[in-house]
């Protein structure tokens, strides 16, 4: 007869090496958490007519086992294989190596994060990111934020609060992670004054909404779809002018943001901040972490009084940028400023990594792993930038029988390895996956296709 009684109390089990070393490395309140929890399995399996008691190794390695899934961070790397470059649920844009030096040292320690080093004086956090930015775009003034959202929540919020701004209605759009335009705009205190129709904005609809009174007029990046057919807008260039002509701020809120041209590497052109500014617009607002390729943030370059206005509202110091952003930021703009973009910033160097790059990894990994079929596909930019466009590349094909099992087997693998299926078969784009991260790649695969025959492309484990 199994007795509860013969099970060992919590301080018994405290005595225990095994249990002694749990402590030291977990603590002592979580392991006297882990062992009570582990007993209380113990005796419900028990009650619930188990006939047999854990020995104290089981009871302790079931503690282990709580100890060590209860203090994993919940955050974690994965292997990005989708091809999809800057994957929103994946984090977007990953850092270069300079980003995370500088990010590490700025908060490893103290920093003249609003130290006026020359002055001895209180100094601005603004100025770490500012002059490089008016170098790289041009503009006169510029404010790192949080992120894009809190950007244009901001901009609208100093300068059209109460007051109509207007916006064709084929921009009243949806980002994605509940942005939205129209709501953001309410959220502000602005009032909408939707202009055309949903195809076709005219420079007459604009005018007309300005002749009848507003504070500026606002070009929402479109980012994730397209408009394709029986379609109209104005150039930017013509928009600006007509606000101009009504005294009222053009503010273009770009979405991307590139800093480089995309079209020089087989995608459309994605509008540059540059070419904004270039074409007449008082305010250009952008993600730091979509193709600029930086870290979270909300980027606001444009005309120096109405900066100067946007740093002085509350909201700013709301949704102001910390100092990890900053330093990783600075880092990123430091790459643009030296002309080493592809080759340093993970988002270029994926965008500008040629189809037989892809090609030259995608046969290495099959090389090395006795399995698959090297195939031409398509990657994609993601994160909301050029819908519909992608780049030729070439993936690593896997034939399995049970695709999205293999797909959560993927996911279960340490790191995790996110990947993708195409007419049941499991793909494998070089183009995002980091190079330092081949080595883990091929091991974890490697032990999920081993129980093949070499070269046998069917029924690769499950
Ligand atoms: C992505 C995007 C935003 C939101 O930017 P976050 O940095 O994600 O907050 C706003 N506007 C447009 C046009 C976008 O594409």
């Amino acid at each position: 007869m199994t007795s509860l009684r013969d099970l060992p109390s919590v301080e018994q089990l405290l005595q225990t090496p095994p249990v002694a070393d749990l402590v030291t490395r977990y603590g002592r309140p979580l392991t006297l958490d882990a062992l009570r929890l582990s007993l209380n399995e113990t005796r419900a399996a028990v009650r619930g007519g188990s006939t047999s008691l854990p020995s104290r190794d089981e009871l302790t390695s079931r503690a282990d086992a709580l100890l060590a899934e209860w203090t994993r961070p919940s955050l974690q790397p994965v292997i990005n294989a989708t091809g999809v470059i800057l994957h929103t649920n994946l984090g977007r844009a990953p850092l270069s190596r300079a980003a995370l030096d500088a990010l590490t040292s700025a908060a490893l320690g103290y920093s003249n994060l609003e130290f006026d080093l020359a002055t001895g004086k209180r100094g601005s956090r603004t100025v770490h990111a500012e002059a490089l930015l008016q170098k790289l775009t041009g503009a006169e003034s510029a404010l790192v934020v949080n992120n894009n959202a809190g950007a244009v929540l901001l901009v609208l919020s100093a300068l059209a609060k109460g007051k109509r701004v207007v916006i064709s209605r084929s921009q009243l759009v949806e980002i994605g992670g509940s942005f939205r335009v129209p709501d953001v705009m309410k959220q502000s205190g602005a009032k909408l004054a939707e202009v055309g129709a949903t195809n076709k904005v005219h420079l007459r609809d604009y005018r007309e909404a300005l002749s009848d009174g507003a504070a500026m007029v606002l070009r929402a990046h479109r980012s994730n779809f397209k408009i394709v057919g029986f379609t109209e807008e104005p150039e930017l260039d013509k928009i600006a002018s007509l606000a101009h002509e009504f005294e009222v701020p053009f503010v273009d809120d770009l979405g991307s943001g590139a800093l480089l041209d995309t079209a020089k590497y087989g995608l459309a052109h994605e509008p540059t901040v540059g070419e904004s500014l270039a074409a007449g617009a008082d305010i250009v607002c952008f993600s730091g972490d979509k193709l600029f390729g930086g870290p979270q943030a909300g980027i606001i370059v444009g005309r120096a009084d109405l900066l100067a206005k946007i740093k002085k509202h509350p909201l700013a110091r709301a949704v102001r940028a910390d100092k990890l952003c900053l330093a990783a930021l600075n880092a990123t703009l430091l790459h643009y400023l030296r002309d080493e973009a592809t080759r340093e910033i993970p988002v270029w160097k994926m965008i500008s990594m040629t189809a037989r790059t892809a090609k030259v990894r995608a046969e290495a990994w099959r090389e090395s792993l006795g399995q698959g079929e090297v195939i031409p596909s398509e990657s994609t930019v993601g994160g909301g930038s050029l819908p519909d466009e992608s780049m030729s590349t070439f993936v690593l094909s896997l034939t399995v029988k049970n695709p999205d099992k293999f797909l959560k087997r993927l996911r279960e693998s340490n790191p995790p390895i996110i990947a993708r299926t195409e007419n049941d078969k499991i793909l494998l784009d070089p183009r995002t996956v980091l190079e330092e991260q081949d080595v883990v790649l091929l091991e974890n695969l490697s032990r999920m296709t081993r129980t093949l025959a070499p070269g046998a492309s069917a029924g690769v484990g499950e």
